[in-house]
């Protein structure tokens, strides 16, 4: 079994980012709006600003208050939208709830929108032409990459359909030619989860319930990526039993360590991707 470990494969990345920043005409610059205030969104910002410095990416940091209306909130997005001097627009989650996630990024230019959320970006994906994917898709991408499985005709299980996992994943997966099937609530309410879970030659999970996926019932030798972040009794885990999961599969994610130290990179090349186009 392979412990497949996010850090070397984002460090990699991140290499590639510098070399990449290095060729453009100024550094990127990214615009990061936070509306009131959340722990966990601010540990989030505190990794994105890090991450942005060691790189070469101006981070610029926004912070408004928790009673921003939507209408606020959407005059700054169009600023930020109008101003050339911005690459990269995120909005930190979660909102409070006077304001609609969906409507807002659908409001942040499809150029700067480098959570790879807003429906022309999703567009692309459904084309195979994405240059900006959203990010926690496309570090599992990497993560199944590193495997160095062939992804034609290879039983692809995802479990979530969520915007930002389940939906784009599934899209990515189809242009690479795997046979893809994506398991929900429904998949479970009928019962049918670990039939499905059990044919799997890849495993993705991203659901958000501890121990979802019986270790007994991942196929021998399959590729697991956990994207699941639960807390039990102050521990971090996934959503894939991991003791036993790992007998049984040939690469599997660690939770905390697998697809995390990614999304950040992601991030972060998504705004290098941005500026490189802003730049022709
Ligand atoms: P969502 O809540 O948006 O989606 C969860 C998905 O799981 C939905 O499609 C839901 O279906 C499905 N689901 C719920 N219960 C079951 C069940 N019993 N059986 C099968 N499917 C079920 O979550 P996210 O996609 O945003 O996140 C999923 C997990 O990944 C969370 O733990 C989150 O913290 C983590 N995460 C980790 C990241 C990282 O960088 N490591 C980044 C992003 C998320 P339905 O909607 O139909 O109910």
């Amino acid at each position: 079994m392979t412990l497949l470990e996010g850090k070397p494969i984002a460090a990699n990345i991140q290499e590639q980012i510098k070399a990449r920043i290095k060729g453009l005409k100024s550094a990127p610059v990214l615009a990061s709006i936070m509306v009131g205030d959340n722990p966990g969104a601010e540990s989030y910002v505190k990794s994105q600003n890090k991450l942005a410095q060691a790189l070469g990416i101006d981070y610029r940091f926004n912070k408004l208050p928790a009673d921003t209306s939507e209408a606020g909130l959407l005059d700054i997005i169009k600023k930020l939208n109008a101003d050339s001097s911005i690459n990269g627009i995120i909005i930190q989650m979660p909102l409070p709830a006077q304001i609609d996630y969906k409507k807002i990024s659908g409001f942040i230019a499809p150029s700067k929108d480098i959570e790879g959320m807003n429906p022309a970006n999703i567009g692309k994906v459904l084309f195979g032409k994405a240059k900006i994917l959203p990010c926690t898709a496309a570090s599992c991408m990497e993560l199944i990459n590193a495997t160095g499985i062939d992804l034609c005709g290879k039983e692809v299980v995802i479990v979530g359909h969520s915007e930002i996992v389940g939906k784009p994943l599934s899209l990515m997966l189809l242009d690479r030619l795997a046979t893809v099937t994506v398991c929900h609530i429904g998949t479970s309410k009928a019962g049918k989860l670990e039939e499905h879970v059990r044919k799997a030659e890849i495993l993705v999970v991203a659901v958000g319930k501890a121990g979802l996926i019986k270790g007994e019932w991942v196929r021998q030798g399959a590729a697991v990526i956990d994207v699941g972040i639960n807390r039990v009794n102050d521990k971090i885990v996934g959503d894939v039993e991991f003791d036993e999961a790992q007998k049984r599969a040939g690469w599997i994610t660690p939770v905390p360590g697998g697809v995390g130290p990614l999304t950040v990179t992601m991030l972060m090349r998504n705004v290098v991707e941005a500026a490189a186009n802003g730049d022709r």
